[in-house]
């Protein structure tokens, strides 16, 4: 296919995909939920338009796979894809153009070199995100590993269990370990940076090395509530102005043990949450990466020492470390591959890490896996204004297509 046919191509799913789950301006893709449902079914229309057959998981993961007569059962497959949900007010490229690409990458190889040796499978992950459930990789987690019956029991804000959404969305929750794998070569999955690193230095491919890890504190200050207009104040056990006080000094927390970590705090909560009221509970969540589990480590020391200072004042303070996702290394004879391939296409590339998690580091858990990433602009993302461009993303494709020509042909 012409690149300008490829770049209309790319535009017209983008955008078809884009539209569902839309309502108000706002998208939203969450796991088993009708916009889930009419995204999958949009997802295996595109499949079929590509000649491959699409079919669909225990657990919603949605696949494309060959339609030939060569039989491939005994051997391992190949997956190439990303997911097919979105954060609350997300973009129309997060997941949305790895599918898309690994879609168009594997129609675009078949159709020049015929069937390969190695079957290929597109995917389409569910519920990568966990915008939903507290759990994110939903979808990857059900394949490597498979879901336990804990995880099958947690609920949404409305109380409704995972168990249950899976139920009335038509999946049958005892079948969920049919989703898990033993049969699989390797996974593939381009995404959009999510950063302005690509882009602020022209590179059009970035060869991840490393997934950062990824801890994260629930953390719950206590003081007392009273009256706004009559305490004075110094007598007064203020939750929210103590832990003000404690996120302005994060920065600094952890800037001591590394350079490169994160530290976020991007949900609060006070109660009992009246203008004139003083706060007595402050409910936040501490986010913090980093490429090195000991720094990971201490810096969770750190913060909850620092916390924990607020003891002496007279503040309750709960802290608990609710995810501790180790850092993740990639396929190196993967990594070498996808080198090999965009230096051959004469692309601008770099080798880099993730600071963001992705289904990539499930399957790494078990199987070869490899994540590349293209420029978004200005590097934004999970947001409405998150935009990747035609000639990227068709960039992406004819990368993965090489990469698959020289494995799986
Ligand atoms: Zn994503």
């Amino acid at each position: 296919m012409k690149n300008v046919e490829l770049m209309e191509k790319i535009e017209f799913y983008i955008n078809r995909l884009g539209q569902v789950g839309l309502k108000d301006g706002i998208r939203w893709r969450c796991a088993y939920t009708k916009e889930d449902k009419a995204a999958k079914e949009l997802f295996k229309s595109l499949i079929e338009n590509e000649g491959l057959l699409a079919s669909e998981d225990a657990v919603g993961n949605v696949y494309g796979k060959l339609k030939n007569s060569i039989d491939y059962t005994d051997v391992k497959k190949i997956l190439v894809g990303s997911h097919i949900d979105t954060v609350r007010d997300g973009g129309a490229y997060d997941g949305a153009a790895g599918i898309i690409i690994g879609l168009l990458a594997v129609s675009e190889t078949i159709k020049k070199f015929g069937a390969p040796k190695i079957p290929i499978e597109v995917i389409a992950l569910t519920e990568e995100e966990g915008s939903r459930y507290a759990m994110s990789y939903v979808g990857s987690r059900a394949i490597v590993n498979g879901l336990m019956e804990n995880e099958l029991n947690s609920v949404d804000e409305d109380g409704i269990s995972l168990k249950t959404a899976m139920l009335l969305a038509g999946y049958d929750p005892d079948n969920v370990m049919k989703a898990k794998r033993d049969d699989i070569h390797s996974y593939f999955e381009v995404h959009i940076e999510q950063g302005p690193v690509l882009e602020k230095t022209g590179n059009k491919i970035g060869i991840i090395e490393r997934i950062n890890g990824i801890f994260f504190i629930e953390v719950e200050i206590i003081g007392r509530e009273d009256h706004a207009g009559t305490t004075p104040m110094n007598m007064r056990l203020d939750s929210l102005s103590a832990a003000s006080k404690f996120m302005a000094k994060l920065p600094e927390v952890v800037a001591e043990i590394s350079n490169s970590a994160t530290a976020t705090v991007g949900k609060i909560r006070v109660e009992p949450g009246s203008s004139n009221v003083v706060p007595k509970k402050t409910i936040f969540t501490i986010d913090f990466r980093d490429m090195d589990v000991d720094k990971l480590t201490r810096m969770n020391e750190a913060i909850q020492l620092e916390l924990n200072q607020l003891k002496h004042q007279g503040f309750k303070v709960n802290c608990n470390l609710a995810t501790s996702e180790l850092p993740v290394d990639l396929n190196k004879e993967l990594i070498n591959l996808c080198e090999v391939v965009v230096k051959d296409l004469g692309l601008p590339y770099m080798r880099m890490n993730s600071g963001a998690g992705h289904d990539a580091q499930i399957f790494a858990e078990r199987f070869p896996a490899s994540l590349l990433f293209i420029p978004c602009k200005d590097g934004r993302s999970h947001s409405p204004v998150e935009f990747a461009s035609n000639e990227d993303i068709a960039i992406a494709v004819e990368v993965m297509s090489g990469i698959l020509k020289k494995l799986a042909w």
